[in-house]
């Protein structure tokens, strides 16, 4: 059966806040009875309050209406996102002030709070759950959705799978890209042809590595598969392959399905808003220029479906090419438009297939519009000759 995932449209016919998306996410919230559920219940608000300069991430105003709601529903809120993003918070409007909770580190001030779950995965044995993401009976995974160099997009997903683990954990689930080997020293022994092969990528994403020249390292988030640095390189000396990239994907989903572990049947909703998407993450520290119009708000209880109703809403939308930072290149528009930015390989649906076979959701569903836009009717005019 289809997961529901209620939606609100950025769109409005008149101009009246009713019609806005503040005022949709209220009627989300009462379709996902978020009131009924939180009674006694300590709520953890998980978000990204972003860092340095960014203005592009869930406004305050959308994340107050949230806390007013779970406390008129008896909950104890409070907003938690890693140290390196709740520092300075305040700067960007994310204060106990404005939202009416506390904002908490997820892990602790040093990053040292945190729960180890054994789930073997490449170079992943143990993963460190954030110490308050665990401690929490409730969740509220509120994110905002953008462009994203390791994985295509942020949405639900990214929000808990890198925003729900301790600092170590973090660096191994980008590392996994690294497991499965891509450079193969033995079939390129020249050190002109490897410093070719590093200068054929115009986005410097191939690097010699500083103490063993021989071995070339590939950074994938600055890599889009443009396929130019294999014209150079010898055959089978250098793979770029999906392994490498979908095992961040593979990664972020099994960090999921241990963060929702710690939460009883039932104690989790899933927000999505989809405004101001920038091509990066909300971490690098400043806001972009919009790629994509507008796109909504999305709740569900399910966190597959929503970031599959949120991707397919996105989908038909036109990538705005003209706000993509120059340092960045679209060479195939096959696909999602996240996949356009980011590269083939960079499937942003790649992560929903891998939890959906976990067992984590649907990507059936169901959209269900809490306030469909409808034409104002008028009457038609008279004619008016032209002066
Ligand atoms: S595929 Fe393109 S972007 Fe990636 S390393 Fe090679 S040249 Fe650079």
């Amino acid at each position: 059966m289809p997961s529901q995932v209620f939606f609100g449209s950025p769109r409005q016919a008149r101009l009246e806040a009713k019609e806005t998306l503040p005022a949709k996410l209220d009627l989300i919230l009462e379709r996902l009875h978020l009131r009924d559920r939180v009674k006694g219940e300590t709520v953890m608000i998980k978000m990204h309050t972003g860092n340095n300069i960014v203005y592009s991430t869930v406004h305050p105003v959308f994340v107050r209406r949230v806390v007013q709601a779970v406390r008129e529903g008896g909950g104890q809120p409070y907003v938690a996102d890693l140290h390196w993003d709740t520092a300075g918070s305040e700067q960007r409007g994310y204060s106990a002030e404005v939202l009416g909770c506390p904002v908490y580190p997820a892990s602790g001030p040093n990053e040292k709070y945190f729960y180890e779950h054994r789930r073997p995965f490449k170079n992943l044995q143990d993963w460190k759950v954030a110490g308050l993401i665990q401690d929490s009976s409730f969740l509220v995974n509120f994110a905002h959705v953008k462009g994203h160099p390791s994985c295509g997009f942020g949405a639900a997903f990214k929000n808990l799978a890198l925003g729900c683990m301790a600092a170590t954990t973090r660096s191994a689930m980008h590392d996994a890209m690294h497991f499965d080997p891509y450079w193969f020293p033995e079939k390129c022994p020249d050190a002109a042809v490897r410093r070719a092969i590093v200068e054929s990528c115009p986005f410097e994403a191939l690097v010699e590595d500083k103490e063993n020249p021989e071995q070339l390292h590939l950074h994938m988030e600055q890599c889009n598969q443009c396929g130019r640095c294999l014209r150079a390189a010898p055959e089978g000396s250098l793979k770029i392959d999906a392994v490498n990239f979908h095992s961040f994907q593979e990664a972020c989903a099994i960090a999921v399905d241990l963060v929702l572990s710690t939460f009883a049947p039932g104690k989790a909703v899933h927000l999505n808003l989809a405004t101001h998407m920038t091509p990066v993450c909300d971490c690098f520290g400043f806001t972009s220029m919009p790629i994509l119009p507008d796109a909504g708000l999305f709740g569900s209880d399910d966190i597959v479906a929503l970031d599959q109703a949120t991707l397919d809403t996105i989908r038909p939308l036109r990538l705005i090419e003209e706000n993509i930072p120059a340092c960045m290149e679209v060479h195939t528009r096959e696909g999602h438009p996240f996949r356009w930015l980011h590269g083939p390989l960079k499937d942003p649906y790649k992560v929903l297939e891998f939890a959906e076979k976990m067992g984590l959701g649907s990507r059936e569903y169901e959209l269900l519009d809490v306030f469909p836009v409808v034409k104002p009717e008028r009457a038609s005019l008279p004619y008016i000759p032209a002066k």
